[in-house]
């Protein structure tokens, strides 16, 4: 690899020298994102992942123009945009130049008659929600993250959101998106409102963590807001009751806006109540009064059926006014020796169950708690996300903790068949589980890597490439 200084001077050349940062603070700041263990280890002081600059972009000509330099310097490049990944996505492993896309100027356009909205892929989420809800628009994207993370991040992570249950996964919102490839050429790919010319090339980048391409500029889909919400907590009588309530509405197409099964030891946290002593659903219909209330009835009776009650909707109601926040991991990583993970992964509707008996029994001795929820549901299956709490004394101590946590999950995924990951993606945390994941298919993304990207400038260390 050459000496990235000539690459730096050309940089400062091209774009400016205020956009070439290469103080500790920034490039320490950029070896880090959201991830609890990447956290613990700032904690420690120990910023692993350096790169060589931190490159601040504010234009397509400008990528491209980073791009270059970095293929003639042969330095790898990683796509940053607000750093709220919690699986080490956005980490330069290799050096070389973090690419700071969260500074490209917002731009945003809604189409009412098509209903869509374009926008800069570094716009930030919870702003754009905002801004669509003045005028009487949604999204229908709300990741727990919505107000600290892109657009573009969505697209290149397969984020989901909480309403995912009405609305799809951004795979099911996204209608197009202009990205740059390591080349420099630029591509821009749609489908709108349907195609079928070849295969759905929309699909490549989605999920590609920034190892394809850059993503510049995304059409998503946009919805009026709901004009009736009718939101219900009920109470099961267990794990297994819940399960089959979620499969039974999915059967006979129900489409709730939101679905969120806890069992007993999360229903106490999410509801503040050490009481009680049940699994709990958290149910939401909307649309027209007529067809929410017909939902929410026929709701009613699948609970019914399953030994299920109503208990009001003041449990849901105080959650969906929470539903952002996240301090009870942060304040746990911010104590020493404190820790806290998240692992979301995903099975089909016998699979699932086996699943989350195993990994809770397999993750009960390394927390003090194990929490549990399923909240995507699909016809086949659903997700199923743990949350772990625990202390071990000293952050050294939960640094190894957590290490035995993802390899302890992974493993047990892996036996059971289902999808290491339902929406918090590869990064570090799991890029050496990537290949057996994914299997033969794992050549497939090899090969794109070799067309696309020839040098393996992007991104390089993560998705097992
Ligand atoms: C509290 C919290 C809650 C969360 N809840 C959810 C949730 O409900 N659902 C969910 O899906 N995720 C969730 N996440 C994970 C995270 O928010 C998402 O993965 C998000 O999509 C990342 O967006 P970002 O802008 O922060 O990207 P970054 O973290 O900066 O980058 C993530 C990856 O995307 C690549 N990337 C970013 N922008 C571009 C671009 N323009 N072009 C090409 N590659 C790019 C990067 O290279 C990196 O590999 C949560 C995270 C936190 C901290």
């Amino acid at each position: 690899m050459a000496d990235p200084s000539s690459a730096l001077a050309a940089l400062s050349r091209e774009l400016g020298p205020d956009a070439v940062r290469t103080d500790a603070e920034t490039l320490a700041a950029s070896s880090h994102d959201s991830w609890p263990l990447s956290t613990k280890l700032a904690r420690l002081g120990r910023h692993t992942h350096q790169a060589d600059a931190v490159v601040a972009v504010d234009s397509p000509e400008q990528i491209r123009t980073a791009l270059a330099v970095a293929a003639d310097h042969d330095l790898p490049v990683t796509v940053r945009a607000l750093g709220s990944s919690v699986t080490g996505q956005p980490l330069p492993v290799r050096g070389g130049l973090v690419l700071d896309v969260s500074g490209i100027p917002d731009s945003f356009a809604v189409n009412e008659t098509d209903m869509t909205v374009r926008v800069s892929a570094g716009y930030n989420g919870g702003q754009l929600e905002t801004e669509l809800q003045r005028q009487g628009w949604t999204l229908g994207h709300s990741p727990q993250s919505l107000h600290r993370s892109s657009v573009g991040g969505w697209l290149a992570t397969l984020a989901t959101g909480q309403f995912s249950s009405y609305y799809g996964g951004i795979e099911d919102l996204v209608v197009g998106y202009t990205v740059i490839l390591a080349t420099g050429e630029t591509v821009r790919l749609s489908a709108s409102p349907r195609a079928a010319m070849g295969p759905d090339l929309r699909q490549l980048f989605l999920g590609s963590e920034g190892t394809l391409g850059v993503i510049t500029s995304v059409t998503l889909k946009i919805f009026p807001t709901a004009p009736v919400q009718l939101l219900q907590t009920y109470t099961l009588p267990s794990v297994e009751a819940g399960v089959a309530v979620l499969r039974a509405q999915a059967a006979a197409g129900l489409r709730p806006f939101l679905l969120r099964l806890y069992d007993t030891a999360e229903a106490r946290h999410v509801l503040q109540d050490d009481s009680i002593d049940t699994p709990v659903l958290f149910t939401g219909s909307q649309g027209l009064d007529t067809m929410a209330r017909a939902e929410a009835a026929a709701l009613d009776d699948i609970v019914a059926g399953h030994g299920g009650a109503p208990a009001g909707p003041e449990g849901v109601e105080k959650w969906m006014t929470r539903r952002f926040d996240f301090s009870g991991v942060e304040n746990l990583l911010a104590q020493d020796g404190g820790y806290a993970e998240t692992i979301e992964v995903a099975h089909t509707w016998s699979g699932i169950l086996p699943l989350y008996h195993a990994l809770t029994k397999a993750l009960a001795p390394l927390a003090d708690d194990v929490l549990a929820h399923f909240s995507h549901v699909y016809t086949q299956g659903t997700s199923l996300y743990l949350i772990l709490r625990g202390h071990a004394g000293t952050d050294e101590a939960a640094v190894q903790r957590l290490q035995t946590v993802w390899e302890t999950a992974m493993r047990v995924a892996l036996e059971h068949g289902a999808e290491l990951s339902h929406h918090h993606g590869g990064g570090l945390a799991r890029s050496p589980y990537t290949r057996q994941s994914l299997g033969g298919a794992h050549l497939l993304l090899r090969r794109l890597k070799h067309a696309l990207d020839p040098n393996g400038l992007l991104n390089p260390g993560k998705l097992g490439l």
